[in-house]
């Protein structure tokens, strides 16, 4: 390995003299970016603002989410992403574009590699969406990885070892529970519930319960603020804005962890159903691995209020939480191009 690494070495330090090599976490919420040497350089809202007259794209980003529900009529902003994959793929590859220019490369004159996480059980035809976007923004070789493994590389998960690993990775669209050995993947399933599900369903509960109409990014901001999957020690209290179905009028509403916790109960036990099929789905000696080493969470889902004590409790499994979750995945993808005679077999195109 050490040989692989020196004779490699030379031949890196004189590409990323003309290129600068990258990582991407394409994600449906957040998009980041790592650049070899450097680390992470973008770390944005998956959101481009788009011209509704003339269809082109006039903010990516941060810039773009702001301009949300806020903007005139002529201007919509849209995410290029769902489930996990390009479902614009005209607005993907306008931000995909603009986002790497932010990372700043120091040069074109050839072509950088990137390596790029895409959601497990990607399809053919998506695969080749992410790739073809990122090569006509510049890039030469693309390499493909899954989500998962990256998450589980990123938080340093043994994955080298004959021994399971339980990953499980909750971002906006898309919850991935994978199980990982010796560099590969033994079972992967991808549910479409996960961090937009349940700003989609405080707003229903809300609406529903209170007579009240919250946008998905207050709905979100009280998710973050006081959301849990399991009961919390202290009482927590918010305060949403919204427009009264009723009167047509704005009304602000005062909500505790009680309400949200129930607004959010049944994507909260689609997540949890989905780590029980893993455990159910694998072998015995499998089983016994994760029983004893425990699950890992990763993406933004995994800061949710409690949502360890609540996996804890309904199976009996020791739980832990990747640091920093909301750039585990990135990380990964980073560790694979900084180390890629180790990682490479993890590739999967
Ligand atoms: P993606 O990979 O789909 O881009 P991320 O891993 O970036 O998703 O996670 C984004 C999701 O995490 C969003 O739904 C966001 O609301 C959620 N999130 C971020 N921070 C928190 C938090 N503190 N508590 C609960 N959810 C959070
Ligand atoms: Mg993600």
């Amino acid at each position: 390995m050490a040989n692989g690494k020196s004779s490699t070495g030379l031949i890196t330090r004189m590409r990323s003299f003309f290129a600068t090599d990258l990582a991407m976490d394409l994600g449906t919420a957040n998009t980041l970016i790592y650049a070899r040497g450097k680390g992470i350089v973008v770390n944005e809202p998956s959101v481009v603002a788009i011209d509704n007259k003339t269809k082109r794209v006039v903010r990516v980003g941060t810039e773009a989410k702001v301009m949300y529900g806020k903007t005139p009529h002529d201007i919509i902003t849209i995410r290029p992403l769902k489930d996990g994959v390009i479902a614009d793929f005209d607005a993907a590859k306008i931000m995909i574009s603009t986002l790497i220019a932010k990372a700043k490369l120091s040069s074109f004159i050839l072509k950088p590699t990137i390596i790029i996480g895409v959601p497990s059980g990607i399809t053919q035809v998506e695969k080749k969406a992410v790739i073809e976007s990122a090569v006509e923004t510049g890039m030469g070789k693309v390499y493909l990885v899954e989500e998962p493994m990256a998450a589980a590389i990123g938080t340093n998960m043994p994955i080298h070892e004959s021994r399971a690993n339980l990953i499980v990775d909750i971002g906006g669209g898309t919850t991935e529970v994978a199980i990982i050995s010796m560099f590969a993947t033994a079972y992967s399933e991808s549910i479409r519930v996960a961090g937009d599900e349940l700003d989609d369903s405080i707003v229903k509960y809300i609406r529903r319960s209170h007579g009240l109409d919250i946008g998905v990014f207050e709905a979100e901001r009280v998710k973050i603020l006081i959301g849990s999957a399991f009961a919390t020690d202290a009482r927590l209290e918010a305060e949403v804005a919204g427009r009264d179905i009723a009167s047509g009028l704005p009304r602000r509403l005062l909500v505790n962890d009680t309400m949200i916790r129930e607004a959010m109960a049944e994507p909260v036990k689609a997540i949890v159903d989905s780590v029980h099929r893993a455990m159910s789905g694998v072998s015995a000696e499998m089983a016994a691995d994760i029983t004893s080493r425990g699950v890992v969470l990763a993406g933004g889902g995994a800061l949710i209020r409690n949502l360890n004590k609540r996996i804890q409790h309904d199976m009996g499994l020791p739980v832990h939480r990747s640091r920093d979750p909301l750039t585990a995945i990135v990380r990964g993808v980073g560790r694979v191009l900084e180390d890629f005679d180790v990682f490479h077999r993890v590739v999967i195109n």
